[in-house]
């Protein structure tokens, strides 16, 4: 039980490195220039990739690529976490189970870390999303999405989660207003499934290695994306794709398969320069007509919290896993009468 595994550690260390973290996102965001300039794969003429704080530049691409292309042919595809939402509290937020991540493998003895292994944190971050509300980053995010699916482009939203966390996903979404269901392209099974029709929010293997035509992808691709020879189960429902942490350059060309027709350009917001990157590279190999927006109207909180103190977090955590555990918060401690 992860209330009782917390409980066993709270003894000491602090997450000093985790700064070293910190720098890795600032790597990242140095890789969007490299790509801009061309440097990795053959940029598209024609893509481009930007950073904004706010989502309405989204919007004017979005009617800029209509415009030119027809709404038909164009794919808006997003991320979700700090994103379309972001988390209430930073208990059980994008950049608390990174800073958990990087402790479990950094700094095992911590005394703030919830899990002893990665299958415990994903417990955890499922018991977090169960219990925590989400809201837009900004007040009229729905509206804009609204207005880019009224331009008749297809959607995708297109979130690290594993399949495990949909009904809480779901649930956050549609209260904050948004709405994919019916944006969302149909997509096909693989070859052997007999060519029927997806089942909304069936799981399925994304790829095999040794078969990855199969999937639309390609060995050098495997290999320029570092595909795990055991992929994790992805889905697709409600216009959401759940790809369990897997490369979202790689998910996005399988999906683009499994769609089975071709866009005249693609659209992509995600917070995470790393997503960004691979985004656009792997769009950009292919000669796929990509704009991405590194969305960082987040980033201070982000911030904030990676170099803030911990123990509000930390405190947080400890009274929910009491309430698990015991069911009600327990009798404040009391002196000892002599
Ligand atoms: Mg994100």
């Amino acid at each position: 039980m992860a209330a009782a595994a917390y409980a066993r550690r709270l003894s000491n260390t602090h997450p000093r490195s985790y700064y070293l973290l910190m720098f890795d996102r600032l790597v990242y965001r140095y890789a969007l220039v490299l790509l801009g300039l061309g440097m990795f794969g053959r940029s598209s003429q024609a893509s481009d990739f930007r950073e904004t704080e706010t989502f309405a530049p989204v919007v004017e691409q979005a009617q800029e690529y209509a415009d030119t292309y027809g709404g038909e042919n164009v794919l808006f595809v997003v991320d979700i976490d700090n994103t379309l939402l972001a988390m209430d509290r930073d208990l059980g937020s994008d950049q608390w189970f990174e800073w958990q991540e990087y402790l479990l493998e950094h700094e095992p003895q911590s005394c703030h870390l919830v899990a002893s292994d990665f299958e415990e944190l994903l417990e955890v971050q499922g018991i977090l999303f169960a219990t925590t509300g989400m809201h837009p980053p900004e007040a009229d995010q729905p509206e804009h999405v609204a207005t880019i699916q009224e331009l008749g482009v297809d959607t995708l939203v297109l979130t690290s989660r594993g399949d495990e966390y949909r009904p809480a996903t779901i649930r956050e979404l549609r209260r904050a207003d948004y709405h994919f269901g019916d944006t969302s392209p149909a997509i096909r099974l693989f070859e052997t499934s007999g060519d029927a029709a997806y089942e909304t929010c069936s799981r399925f293997t994304p790829y095999h290695l040794g078969q990855l035509e199969r999937y639309g992808l390609t060995d050098r691709e495997a290999e320029i994306f570092r595909l795990s020879d055991k992929p994790r189960p992805v889905s697709y429902g409600d216009g959401v794709m759940m790809v369990a942490g897997q490369h979202k350059g790689a998910m996005l060309l399988m999906f683009l398969h499994l769609v089975g027709r071709d866009y005249d350009a693609v659209l992509y917001v995600d917070d995470h320069g790393r997503h960004v990157s691979r985004i656009y590279d792997a769009m950009t190999r292919r000669g796929i007509e990509v704009t991405t927006y590194h969305y960082t109207h987040q980033d201070q909180r982000v911030d904030r919290f990676a170099y803030g103190d911990k123990q509000q977090v930390s405190q947080q955590w400890r009274r929910l896993a009491e309430v698990l555990e015991y069911g009600e918060p327990p009798e404040p401690a009391t002196a000892l009468k002599p």
